[in-house]
């Protein structure tokens, strides 16, 4: 024959008991084994002798409420950090130095309850792997991977959440398209490479220069876009020169000195978001053919220069 507390000895599962004040009446070789407290160490003292640096308020708690519920309760890991304190023998791939645990909490009797302890490293330790994947795949169906800026999609989605809370709570926002002068002659003098480099340099210096609340992204090969909420075409198209000066004035290593030309609109409350990128689009266009390193605004269906550095 064999006793009850054999069997609980042979499970792979911390199972303990204990009375409200979380003294230990029975503690398993699960336990003794992922502790290294023996069951004679363990039993007759209170949990909170066994690991003095832990509060178990959490499970006294949990415990009364299961003795005087007479009914099961449960906690895990995800409430407090683990129930408790076994350190993890082998250093895993993620930062857990304890063991993650999920309890299930049983009356015995009015005076006992046992605690049954999962091990939930395992899963804890996979979810966590499976999360920071998702935040790099999010990360990358949303950024330029050459300037880490937004991509056109995510800027896309930003302008459309944009439009919707203008006409909805009438909220103003300005729009700014930029592209780079005379780049395929970068290109073809200093070759593609050093032509990536200038992208990357003119989204780091554009990046410096705008506000935190506006958006920047890389709106195609050589051409970049900001998105700023809350903003008149005036402020638009200060910040608009403000840039195009900080291009200007910066000198690419190797290359020298490189200039931008930029386009302006505000949206028109009810237009619609494809009306708002064709009217920057516009005035980019005209600050090409007008001469390039400048800024052009569209402004009640008309275009005209804002800034032009011979034009003062
Ligand atoms: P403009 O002043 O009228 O804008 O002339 P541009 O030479 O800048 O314009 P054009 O459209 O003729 O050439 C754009 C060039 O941008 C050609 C293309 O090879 C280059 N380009 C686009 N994307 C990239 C990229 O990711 N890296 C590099 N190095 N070059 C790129
Ligand atoms: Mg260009
Ligand atoms: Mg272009």
């Amino acid at each position: 024959m064999f006793d009850e507390k054999s069997i609980l000895n042979t499970i792979e599962n911390g199972i303990l008991i204990v009375d409200p004040d979380l003294k230990i009446i029975f503690w398993n070789r699960w336990l003794a084994l992922q502790t290294g407290i023996s069951r004679q160490e363990a039993e007759g003292r209170l949990l909170s002798d066994l690991f003095p640096e832990t509060g178990f308020n959490l499970l006294k708690r949990k415990v009364k409420i299961a003795l005087k519920l007479g009914s099961s309760t449960f906690t895990s890991s995800s409430v407090e950090k683990y129930i408790i304190p076994i350190k993890l023998q082998q250093i895993t791939k993620s930062t857990f130095n304890h063991m993650r645990q999920e309890v299930v909490i049983s009356p015995l009797s009015e005076e006992r309850a046992s605690i049954i302890i999962y091990d939930n490293t395992a899963l804890l330790e996979a979810k966590a792997v499976i999360d920071e994947n998702l935040q790099i795949m999010e990360k990358q169906a949303t950024t330029d991977t050459l300037t880490g800026c937004y991509n056109r999609k995510m800027f896309n989605d930003l302008l459309s959440a944009e439009v919707k809370k203008a006409d909805r709570h009438s909220k103003i926002f300005s729009l700014i398209i930029f592209d780079i002068d005379n780049f395929k002659s970068v290109n073809d003098t200093y070759g593609h490479l050093a032509g990536d480099d200038v992208l990357i340099e003119i989204g780091g210096l554009t990046k410096a220069i705008i506000r935190q609340s506006d958006y920047f992204a890389r709106w195609g090969g050589e051409e970049f876009a900001v998105l700023l909420p809350e903003t008149t075409l005036q402020g638009a198209a200060l910040l608009a020169e403000k840039i195009r000066a900080g291009i200007m004035s910066h000198r690419f290593a190797e290359i020298g000195n490189l200039t931008c030309s930029f386009g302006v609109a505000q949206f028109v409350p009810d237009e619609a978001k494809d009306t708002l990128i064709s009217n920057a689009d516009w005035a980019l266009y005209h600050a090409k053919n007008n001469g390039k390193n400048q800024v052009a605004v569209f402004e009640n269906s008309e275009i005209r220069t804002w800034y032009r550095p011979d034009s003062h």
